[in-house]
């Protein structure tokens, strides 16, 4: 088992699996945002030994990123190698979507087990807007195809993102009255590659949260009102999904963290939100032992830090969300 010098202990691991993605969202990444070549980003064995590694250590919540890891060649054998993993109990991802009319069966079936989508508004035009190439009758494809597959349960994760969709959190909202999704309002955070877009529009989740319930009714906590992973959950009482807010600005969550990352070319990326990482691939490709790879996660682990550095005026800039998996 691995756990950090503050007692938090480390099972969870996030994989970007490429920098790549079909979508240019305002929020994530530049319009003309340059890819990394993809002799740079880790071939599917070098994700494979390490996964090994962190199995071996305690680490058995995975979940795929990017980018968008759907566009990642050979994504479901991937995922089938991951989920057979000795030690791994869970595996799931994050996408936008728009590929997984096609792809959500033969994900379950190599062993995914859940989805998370992300979806901004209900707009089609605010949609191709937001995600600059998107179309929103793709992504409704890719959602019942995951439906479908048995991909349960549904989450649906909304950036809030002032002037622009902070409207359509209501609608968003009563998604939730008639099907049984989570719906999750993200605050936006401020990395590289879109940040006065990211520092200037920022929503907190209780105005988002008042918005809703000044528009629906009341929304009831579960839980008793305590996290579940990083949401705060909330139902209406006559819902048959749940609403939650991921409050990473306004309410950090550092002292329920058991997350890492590791990024598309092989930095174990510690915080979201702090640049520090550590760099496997370097070493993996040199030739290091796994014993020697195993002391540099567990000397990274041990380092993970607490609490970000935004009200000091420090931003992760070192790369784009999409560079480090969301
Ligand atoms: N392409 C996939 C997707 O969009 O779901 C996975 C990668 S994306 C970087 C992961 C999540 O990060 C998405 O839910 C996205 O909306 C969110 N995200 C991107 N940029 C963000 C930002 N600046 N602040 C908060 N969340 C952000
Ligand atoms: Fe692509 Fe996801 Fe970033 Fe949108 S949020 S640009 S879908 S990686």
């Amino acid at each position: 088992m691995a756990f950090d010098r503050y007692g938090r202990r480390i099972h969870y691991l996030r994989i970007s699996l490429t920098d790549r993605c079909n979508l240019r969202c305002q929020y994530c990444m530049p319009e003309d945002m340059s890819f990394r070549p993809s002799a740079e980003l880790m071939q599917d064995e070098e994700i494979l030994t390490l996964v090994r590694l962190f199995a071996g250590l305690g680490i058995d919540k995975i979940r795929l990123t990017g980018g968008e890891p759907t566009v990642r060649a050979n994504v479901v054998d991937l995922v089938g190698a991951i989920a057979h993993t000795p030690g791994i109990r869970s595996v799931s991802m994050t996408t936008n979507g728009l590929l997984l009319g096609r792809l959500a069966g033969p994900l379950k079936q190599a062993g995914l087990q859940r989805v998370n989508f992300s979806l901004d508004t209900l707009d089609p035009e605010k949609y191709r807007q937001l995600t600059r190439l998107g179309t929103i009758e793709r992504f409704w494809e890719g959602l019942r195809a995951a439906e479908e597959a048995g991909l349960l349960p549904v989450k649906i994760n909304t950036v809030v993102v002032r002037d622009y969709n902070d409207e359509d959190v209501v609608e968003l909202a009563r998604l939730t009255i008639d099907n049984p999704w989570h719906i999750r309002f993200i605050e936006m955070m401020p990395f590289a590659g879109a940040t006065d877009f990211q520092t200037s529009r920022v929503v907190t989740a209780e105005e988002i949260r008042a918005r809703i319930e000044d528009a629906l009714g009341t929304l009831e906590p579960l839980n008793g009102g305590q996290l579940d992973g990083e949401a705060r959950l909330y139902r209406f009482s006559h819902g048959k999904g749940v609403v939650g807010f991921i409050s990473t600005l306004s309410h950090p969550f550092c002292a329920s963290c058991t997350r890492i990352r590791l990024t598309p070319d092989g930095r174990l990326r510690l915080c979201l939100l702090r640049e520090n990482e550590v760099d496997l691939l370097t070493p993996l490709r040199a030739g290091a032992t796994l014993e020697e790879l195993r002391s540099l996660v567990v000397e990274g682990i041990w380092n993970k830090p607490w609490g970000n550095r935004l009200a000091e005026g420090e931003i992760p800039m070192n790369r784009t969300m999409s560079q480090i998996g969301g």
